[in-house]
């Protein structure tokens, strides 16, 4: 059957009519739905398996999707979006989430240009919670960027208050690795990877891997869009590369003349290359522009 709004899936006794299309990918489309038994409104994401057996090996997809699914189902925090189930057909492999009403984080900066630091602060505290709660539990998002952050609520009337405390919850994570195996797919799903820390993007020429500390630099890519409204590095293909590999952003210009020093040293402090020297979630806790302390005075000779 379809794919598409007023088409139904599910087990028989507990269907979900699919609703209005909320986002795609290059394997799947997500759309909002209604659990028919109790009304619910839900999100479905719609992983389309003739697509993703284009990607690569279908049965390594799959033993992967299955399995990070399995990770995922165990996640119950309130800055991550649940999921409530999966189901499958012969074509399709579909996973129901929680309905986040309020628009990705990517649209609210683009509407506003640019978030104040209060609101940047409030988001940032609860994308530290979500990422230091999955990873306590051994799962690595990967993909950690403004459109894979959930805006809950109703999408606010514009232009909203200034210092809304928006709530927020992390989105797509895990999956960029089980669908499609990583860098190569990412590459082909978001066209240029602006926030990819640098061991990332030379995972696969070096074979290596990478740890937690890929999703803190996630994170500086995210503060430092909410903060001024433009991407960190943001090149053509190997210039892109060049700038990443080297940290080579810029803090200057007119919307970073009223930022904080405290918010552009955190900023330093997460989109530093070498992962070891980066700073980690009780570095991000204790840092004075999270808690509001005074920043040390720098030191006099
Ligand atoms: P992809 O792997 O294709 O990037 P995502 O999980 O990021 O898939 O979903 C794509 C887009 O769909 C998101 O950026 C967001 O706009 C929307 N979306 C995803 N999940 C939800 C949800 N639970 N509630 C509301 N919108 C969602
Ligand atoms: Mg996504």
């Amino acid at each position: 059957a379809e794919v598409s709004p007023g088409a139904t899936f599910g087990p028989p006794g507990d269907e979900y009519e699919i609703g209005k299309q909320l986002g795609n990918g290059a394997a799947s489309r997500v759309f909002a739905c209604r659990r028919l038994n109790t009304n619910e409104q839900l999100a479905v994401k719609a992983v389309d398996l003739r697509r993703l057996c284009l990607l690569g090996d279908l049965q390594d997809q799959m033993t992967r999707l299955d399995s990070e699914v399995g990770i995922l189902h165990e996640l119950r925090h309130e800055r991550i979006v649940n999921l409530q189930g999966f189901y499958k057909t012969d074509n399709w492999y579909f996973l129901v989430m929680e309905l986040v009403g309020g628009g990705e984080l990517f649209d609210l900066i683009v509407r506003n240009k640019s978030l104040s630091e209060s609101e940047a602060r409030h988001i940032f505290l609860q994308l530290l919670e979500g990422v230091g709660y999955m990873h306590a539990r051994g799962v690595l998002h990967r993909d950690l960027k403004p459109e894979n952050i959930l805006v809950a609520g109703s999408r606010p009337a514009e232009p909203p208050e200034s210092g809304h405390n928006y709530d927020v919850k992390i989105a797509d994570f895990g999956l960029s690795k089980a669908i499609g195996g990583g860098a190569s797919l990412a590459r082909t799903r978001v066209g240029t990877p602006q926030y990819w820390a640098p061991e990332v993007l030379d995972v696969q020429k070096r074979g290596g891997s990478y740890d937690q500390a890929a999703d803190f630099w996630g994170l500086g890519a995210v503060l430092f869009v909410m903060l001024c409204g433009r991407y960190p590095f943001d090149g053509q293909k190997q210039a892109l590369d060049d700038q990443i590999r080297t940290a080579s952003y810029s803090m200057t210009g007119s919307r970073w003349r009223n930022i904080s020093e405290a918010a552009k040293s955190l900023v330093r402090g997460l989109l530093r290359v070498n992962p070891v020297d980066r700073l980690s979630l009780d570095d991000c806790l204790s840092h004075p522009w999270v808690t509001g302390e005074p920043m040390p005075l720098p030191k006099r000779l």
